[in-house]
């Protein structure tokens, strides 16, 4: 019986043996090809030379490994790598390269698009196109660490591009497993911090997974009022629900939560706002990231001075939080951020094109 084609890059270890046996190929093969994939980033099976001529005529004429095309390579003075990817259906995504933060840190994108629609970010503004699939999750990592020379290297994983991880929970998580598998990249879970508005059943599913990643609470204000306002899930999910489940989430030693705060000039950025933020955070083992505004054209709200960053992050640090204030990077090439969208797609939505023409 005649199978269809299969694709390698959607399928995690297990699924990859399984998928050989089915085509009567041994099982054993299954390593070699994640090694091939993963660490050493090739996907033309010509070149898998540890497999055997046969094998290999099998394999192309049963398998394809569909991988993220870069189709844009912009790179900021700081260092800082902007990929524009595109996917099978063409449908095109972002992911960021952000050398020395301290270490080498993807930024990765988890939908095509956002249905969040966060007040102050420019991939909400388009709207969810559609989720990605495990296979293009993890594929932006293997294109990411292809093309920055990082195959061998360690790196950091975030997934803060372009969507809601825990809205696109099972791919997500399954990206994960494939980024994580030994034959492969072996990326450990510590590696990676999922960031997130704070789905409560995602939450609670993720503090039952055994692969845990980092965690992340883009938090963003300090009363329910104006979290709705900016991060309309927060209707859904209210601020006491998600730091109910933040005090449960079950932490490694000397890990923590970040909560991350996106400081907008005159809107959640004074003392009171500070204070309230220590407040909330009481009894979490914490780090507060500020991140003030990219401003970017279409998003009505401006970043606030210098001096307003630091008084907040000082009034935090006099109540015993660790705080940092993100350095902005990429903002020359919009990468920062907030500021990913997609430029030129061949295929917009309604919104995605409102969102370019408000650019
Ligand atoms: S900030 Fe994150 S969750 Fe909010 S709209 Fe943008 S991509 Fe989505």
């Amino acid at each position: 019986m005649s199978h269809p084609p299969i694709d390698l890059a959607a399928l995690d270890l297990g699924e990859l043996e399984a998928a050989l046996e089915a085509r009567g190929v041994e099982r054993f093969h299954a390593r070699q090809l994640y090694r091939w994939i993963y660490k050493r980033g090739v996907t033309d099976i010509d070149r898998m030379t540890d497999l055997s001529r046969t094998l290999r005529e099998t394999l192309k004429s049963q398998v394809i490994i569909s991988t993220p095309q870069i189709v844009g390579d912009d790179r900021s003075v700081d260092g800082t790598r902007k990929l524009v990817l595109e996917l099978a259906d063409a449908r095109r995504i972002e992911a960021v390269f952000i050398p020395d933060t301290p270490s080498m840190t993807f930024c990765i994108s988890t939908q095509v698009g956002c249905a969040m629609a966060c007040g102050f970010c420019l991939t909400g503004r388009m709207g969810l196109v559609r989720h990605l699939t495990a296979g293009e999750i993890a594929g932006q990592v293997r294109v990411l660490a292809a093309a920055t020379g990082m195959l061998d290297h360690p790196f950091n994983i975030v997934l803060m591009g372009m969507g809601e991880p825990l809205h696109n929970y099972d791919n997500t998580m399954k990206a994960l497993r494939m980024l994580h598998a030994e034959h492969g990249l072996a990326v450990s879970p510590r590696r990676v911090t999922l960031s997130t508005v704070g789905i409560v059943p995602g939450l609670e599913r993720l503090a039952r997974e055994p692969l845990m990643p980092n965690l992340a609470i883009s938090l963003h204000a300090t009363t329910d009022e104006q979290r709705t306002a900016l991060v309309p899930p927060n209707r859904k999910y209210p601020l006491a629900e998600i730091l109910a489940v933040c005090r449960r989430f079950p932490l490694k030693r000397r890990s923590r939560i970040t909560f991350e705060y996106v400081m907008l000039a005159g809107v959640n950025d004074t003392p009171e706002d500070a204070r309230r933020l220590a407040k909330l955070l009481t009894g979490i083992k914490s780090k507060v990231n500020l991140i003030p505004l990219n401003p970017a054209p279409g998003i009505p709200y401006e970043r606030p001075s210098d001096e307003r960053v630091d008084r907040f992050a000082q009034i935090l640090a006099d109540r015993h939080l660790t705080v940092s204030v993100r350095k902005s990077r990429g903002r020359d090439i919009r990468a920062a951020c907030g500021q990913l969208i997609v430029e030129g797609g061949t295929r917009r939505s309604a919104a995605q094109t409102m969102a370019l023409l408000m650019k």
